[in-house]
C-alpha cells in the first residue's frame, strides 16, 4: 500500500470517527464518548495529513509543520485546562475566528499560488472557490470576534442599529456575487481585496445587530459558518477529509442553531440575517415597584415547610459555582421527603446544555432534571421555586410585553409557583440588558448575595432547624 493510499485510508476513518463523536455528543450520557471519538479522528487525521503532505515537500517543511502542530496544540492544551465554565462561550467564539482567519489564509493563498496545470473552465472553477472560501472566511472571522467581545462583556451586548441595516446586509452580499463574477472572469488582486474588506465588515455587522438574548443562536450559527469556511478550504486544498469535517461542522452547526431558534420562537432567517424583521425594542420605563428581600434562615424555614420544590439555575449559578450546595440542597430536601426537581431553560447559562454540564459535575441524578417543556405546566402546584442565578429565562415580560427586547422567547413560569426565592447579588438586569418584572412580584422575595453563600447558609440554617428535633429525639430515646 503506498502512503497516498493508505492515508486516504485513515481520512475515511477519521470521517467515521467524527460522525461518532457527533452522535456521542449529541446526548448527556454519551458525551464523554463522544469527545474521545473526536479527539480519536482528529489524531488519525493529523498523521494522515502529515503524511500525504511528507511526499511533496521537503524535510524542512515536514519540521515546521510538525513544530506549527506542536505549538497549536500546547496552546489548545493549556487554554481548555485554565478556562472556566463560565468562559467556554468566549473561548469557542474566538475558536472560530480562527477557523475563518485560516480560511481566509488559504484562499488568498489559492489566488497567489495557481496550479499551472489549471485552465479553462477549471481554472475558474478554482478562481469561484478562492472567493467564495476568502469571502466566508472573513464573515466568520470579524463575525466571531465581535461575538467573543460580548460574550466577554468587553462591548455592550445590545443590538447595533444603524440606520438601513438591512440594506448595508443586502448590499454586501449583492457586491459580493457581482464581484465573484467579476473575479471569474478577469481575477485580479483589487476584486479579491474587495470582498476580503466587504465580508470582514458584513461579518463584524451581522453579529453586531444581534441581541444579548439571541446570541445562543450566533453562538451555535458561527460553528456553523466556520465548518463552511473549513469545507471552502478542503475545496481549494483538494483535501477530502477537510471537506467532509467542514460539511459536518457546518450542517450540525446548521441545525443546532435552527433547534436553539425554535426553542426561543426566534426565526432562523431573521437571526441569520443579523435581526432581520425584529422590530425596534421599547426602552424600559423603570416603573416596577417595590421588591421584598428574605434571608437565608427565612427561606430555610419556607423550604422546610415545603412539599415541592423546583430549582431553576442560570449563569448566575455557574459563576458563583454553586452547582455542589444546589446539589446538597437538593439531597437534604429528598431526605426529609419533599419533591424536588430542576426546571431547564434551553439557553440558561451561556452555552446549550451549560446547567446540565453543571448539575451533572455535581451528581445531580438525571431524572429531576427536566427540561423546560417538560415542567412549565408544574409550577402553579408548586410550593417554592428556587431561581438560583436565572434571569432573562424566568423573564414574565417575554410572555407579558409584547414590546420587550425578548418578547416571544420561551421562558420558564416560575412566577406561578406559591413562593419564589431569587438568588442574585443586585436588582441589575439580566444579558439582554432587561429589567425583570417577576423581582416585583407580590410572591417573589430576593436572597441578594453571592449564590454559592447564600445556598451554604441556607443548608447550616437547614442543619439548625433539625438540631432541636434531634435533641428531643436523643433525649426522650
Ligand atoms: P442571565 O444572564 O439573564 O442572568 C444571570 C443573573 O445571574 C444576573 O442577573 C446576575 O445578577 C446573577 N448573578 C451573576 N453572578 C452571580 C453570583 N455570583 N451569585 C448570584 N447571582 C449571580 O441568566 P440566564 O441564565 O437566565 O439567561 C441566559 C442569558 O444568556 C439569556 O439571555 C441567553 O439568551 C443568553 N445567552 C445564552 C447562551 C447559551 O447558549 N445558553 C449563549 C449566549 C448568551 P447580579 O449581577 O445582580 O448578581
Amino acid at each position: 500500500m503506498t502512503t497516498v493510499t493508505a492515508s486516504e485510508a485513515a481520512y475515511v476513518v477519521a470521517a467515521l470517527l467524527f460522525i461518532l463523536s457527533l452522535a456521542g455528543l449529541s446526548q448527556h450520557r454519551t458525551s464523554r464518548s463522544g469527545v474521545v471519538w473526536g479527539i480519536a479522528g482528529m489524531v488519525v487525521a493529523l498523521a494522515a495529513t502529515v503524511g500525504l503532505a511528507s511526499k511533496s515537500i521537503t524535510a524542512t517543511g515536514l519540521v515546521l509543520i510538525v513544530v506549527a502542530t506542536a505549538i497549536g496544540a500546547g496552546i489548545g492544551l493549556w487554554r481548555a485546562r485554565v478556562v472556566e465554565m463560565t468562559g467556554m462561550p468566549e473561548l469557542i467564539a474566538i475558536m472560530h475566528s480562527l477557523v475563518g482567519l485560516a480560511a481566509a489564509f488559504v484562499g488568498w493563498n489559492g489566488y497567489l499560488d495557481v496550479d499551472a496545470e489549471l485552465t479553462g473552465s477549471l481554472l475558474g472553477i478554482h478562481h469561484a472557490e478562492v472567493f467564495i472560501g476568502v469571502f466566508i472566511g472573513a464573515v466568520t472571522f470579524t463575525g466571531s470576534v465581535v461575538a467573543y467581545l460580548k460574550l466577554s462583556a468587553r462591548i455592550d451586548s445590545r443590538p447595533l442599529t444603524l440606520p438601513g441595516k438591512h440594506v448595508l446586509n443586502i448590499g454586501a452580499l449583492v457586491a459580493f456575487v457581482a464581484l465573484t463574477v467579476a473575479f471569474v472572469a478577469r481575477p485580479n488582486m483589487g476584486l479579491l481585496i474587495a470582498v476580503t474588506v466587504i465580508a470582514l465588515a458584513l461579518g463584524a455587522h451581522l453579529v453586531a445587530s444581534i441581541g444579548g438574548g439571541d446570541m445562543p443562536v450566533v453562538v451555535s450559527m458561527l460553528n456553523s459558518y466556520s465548518g463552511w469556511a473549513a469545507a471552502a478550504s478542503g475545496f481549494l486544498l483538494a483535501n477530502n477529509l477537510l471537506i467532509v469535517t467542514g460539511a459536518l461542522v457546518g450542517s450540525s452547526g446548521a441545525y443546532l442553531s435552527y433547534i436553539m431558534c425554535k426553542a426561543m420562537n426566534r426565526s432562523f432567517i431573521s437571526v441569520i440575517a443579523g435581526g432581520f424583521g425584529t422590530p425596534a425594542a421599547a426602552a424600559d420605563d423603570g416603573e416596577h415597584g417595590e421588591h421584598r428581600e428574605i434571608s437565608a434562615e427565612e427561606t430555610a424555614e419556607l423550604l422546610r415547610d415545603a412539599s415541592s420544590v423546583i430549582i431553576t439555575p442560570g449563569y448566575g449559578m455557574a459563576v458563583a459555582q454553586a452547582q455542589y450546595p444546589v446539589a446538597e440542597l437538593a439531597r437534604k430536601l429528598r431526605e426529609r421527603g419533599v419533591e424536588v426537581r430542576f426546571g431547564i431553560h434551553p439557553v440558561a447559562g451561556r452555552l446549550p446544555g451549560h446547567m446540565n454540564v453543571l448539575l451533572a459535575e455535581a451528581n445531580v441524578p438525571y431524572d429531576i432534571v427536566l427540561e423546560m417543556d417538560e415542567i412549565n405546566d408544574d409550577f402553579a402546584a408548586t410550593s417554592v421555586v428556587l431561581v438560583i442565578g436565572a434571569n432573562d429565562t424566568v423573564n414574565p415580560a417575554a410572555t407579558d410585553n409584547p414590546s420587550s427586547p425578548i418578547a416571544g422567547m420561551p421562558v420558564l413560569h416560575v412566577w406561578e409557583a406559591a413562593n419564589v426565592v431569587v438568588f442574585k447579588r443586585s436588582m441589575a438586569a439580566g444579558y439582554a440588558g432587561v429589567q425583570n418584572p417577576l423581582f416585583f412580584r407580590e410572591n417573589s422575595q430576593m436572597l441578594f448575595g453571592d449564590a454559592k453563600q447564600r445556598v451554604e447558609d441556607i443548608l447550616r440554617s437547614l442543619d439548625a432547624l433539625d438540631t432541636p428535633l434531634r435533641e428531643m429525639a436523643g433525649t426522650s430515646g
